[in-house]
């Protein structure tokens, strides 16, 4: 799964459809990026997201797998979590909140994220920015491959997060 930096007419036509403009994308990857670092920190892949619905992060994440000891709990999919979390707070409707929310993540989503986004929304497919700023991303994901996982053995740690 190659990532690609949305080209400048791929960012206009995320700003036309979501009335995201470029500066606020740069903003909200930032974040993403950052929760990346935390996840490298804590010695997880390097995947972090943001859910953004009208200018408030409603859900966010890191990798938890070694943490949690569970392979499903990629960034997304606790994004998802507290995304849910959120509109049941706020007695919102998640279809309608899922179907106008950005999603900001370092990485493509893998497969299983990418399904699990495509089920929350009935309607048009999920916003997803991804990949802005991939060398930072790669880079992260490149430092977390080369050095040794103290918390899980190698085989375990390979099959995560969006094959390389
Ligand atoms: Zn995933």
């Amino acid at each position: 799964m190659a990532e690609v930096t949305p080209s400048k007419a791929e960012l206009e036509e995320a700003e036309r459809e979501k009335g995201v403009t470029p500066a606020e994308i740069e903003a909200w990857m930032d974040r993403a990026l950052e929760m990346a670092k935390e996840a490298l920190e804590n010695g997880e892949v390097p995947v972090g997201c943001l859910m953004v619905f009208n200018n408030e992060v409603i859900g966010k994440g890191k990798n938890e797998v070694n943490e949690t000891k569970n392979a499903t709990r990629h960034a997304e999919m606790v994004a998802i979590d507290q995304a849910r979390d959120w509109c049941h707070q706020h007695k919102k409707d998640l279809e309608e909140v899922f179907l106008h929310t950005v999603l900001y993540v370092t990485v493509e989503p893998c497969i299983m994220c990418a399904a699990a986004l495509r089920l929350m929304n009935t309607g048009k497919p999920f916003q997803c920015i991804a990949g802005y700023r991939s060398e930072e991303a790669v880079e992260m994901l490149k430092t977390f491959y080369r050095q040794e996982n103290p918390n899980a053995p190698k085989s375990k740690v390979r099959k995560k997060e969006c094959s390389k």
